[in-house]
């Protein structure tokens, strides 16, 4: 595929073009909103890359919300959502945690619930969310579009990190917001444009390549997160497992420190992030500190052998104290 990385393109007859400026959009970019938009069943192009996820989030809550106004936030959904809302707080934005499974608490402005949390793994109760006044943003980085859509729930926001599953192998930092709704697609557009946290041409084709294979990774890593899931519950030094069912994200508790299965892994790389072709493990509690379980580690499956994974997470677990 082509990348076109101009800034600048000329004017027509002395007047603007469809592109103009590449803050405000460029053809690469437009190309992967434009598979985004279709793959999350969003009207034509409704959907806009940003420079990460979290740029993503920042601009969605910036545009949308006004000094005073609070969100529901998903208790135990990704930190760093929780640590921007924490940000923005000196501008007035408040956030309270509400556990997902259930109804969002009356009188918010915004509701911010994640399918599934990572790294709890719990689903929302999106058609609670629905029935809702106020509208609703679904992180849905994790689930990704193939097994999850959640504007059919009648959400107005799908929110991803695409350097995770969309972009698929962890070379690519990029975010992205699907809008339900011309007027909020429009608003953010404008947001985007005008402040600037845009996702450069070279990142939105990887994005672009990325989709074209997210079933075919995505299925697979499921494949291997159950049979993964499954032989860990059975594991005596295993105390809990979480996994919802799909995707390629698991977390489980060890008792004590897990620094030391971390330090045993061969295959699986230690270290952050999740979603990429490489399977990635690392403790949680090194970021999120008493939020989250001292023994829990995060796994995001890759597209190794389940065979050679589970040989390394058993060698890792006995380690294990
Ligand atoms: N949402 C979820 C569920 C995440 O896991 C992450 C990053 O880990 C983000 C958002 C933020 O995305 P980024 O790292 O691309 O800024």
């Amino acid at each position: 595929m082509s990348v076109d990385r101009s800034t600048v393109w000329p004017y027509v007859d002395g007047e603007p073009g469809e592109y103009i400026y590449s803050r405000y959009a460029h053809p690469t970019g437009v190309e992967a909103e434009r598979s985004l938009a279709a793959l999350e069943g969003a009207p034509e192009g409704q959907a806009l890359l940003f420079a990460s996820g979290s740029a993503a989030a920042t601009a969605l809550l910036l545009a949308l919300l006004e000094s005073g106004q609070t969100v529901a936030l998903a208790k135990g959904a990704y930190f760093g959502t929780g640590v921007i809302m924490d940000e923005l707080s000196r501008w007035g934005l408040r956030h309270v945690e509400f556990d997902q499974t259930g109804s969002p608490p009356d009188g918010v402005d915004l509701i911010w619930i994640e399918a599934p949390s990572n790294p709890f793994l719990t689903m929302p109760d999106l058609e609670a969310a629905a029935a809702h006044r106020a509208r609703v943003v679904v992180d849905s980085t994790a689930a990704t579009p193939v097994y999850l859509m959640p504007l059919e729930h009648g959400a107005d926001f799908v929110l991803h990190s695409a350097t995770k599953y969309l972009a698929g192998h962890s070379d690519a930092l990029a975010g992205a917001v699907v809008s339900g709704n011309a007027g909020d697609h429009q608003r953010l557009w404008q947001f985007r444009q005008r402040t600037g946290p845009a996702c450069a041409a070279d990142v939105a084709a990887l994005v672009s390549r990325g989709i074209k294979t997210l079933r075919v990774r995505v299925e697979r890593q499921t494949e291997t997160a159950r049979a993964l899931a499954e032989r860990l519950g059975a594991h005596q030094a295993v105390e809990i497992v979480r996994y919802p069912g799909f995707g390629g994200l698991l977390s489980f508790d060890v008792a004590g420190d897990p620094v030391p299965v971390e330090r045993a892994l061969r295959v699986i790389g230690n270290a952050t992030s999740l979603g990429g072709v490489g399977s990635t493990m690392e403790s949680r509690h090194r970021w999120e500190g008493d939020r989250v379980p001292v023994g829990l580690l995060r796994l995001s499956v890759g597209l190794e052998d389940v065979d050679e994974l589970w040989a390394d997470l058993e060698q890792a677990l006995a380690a294990s104290s």
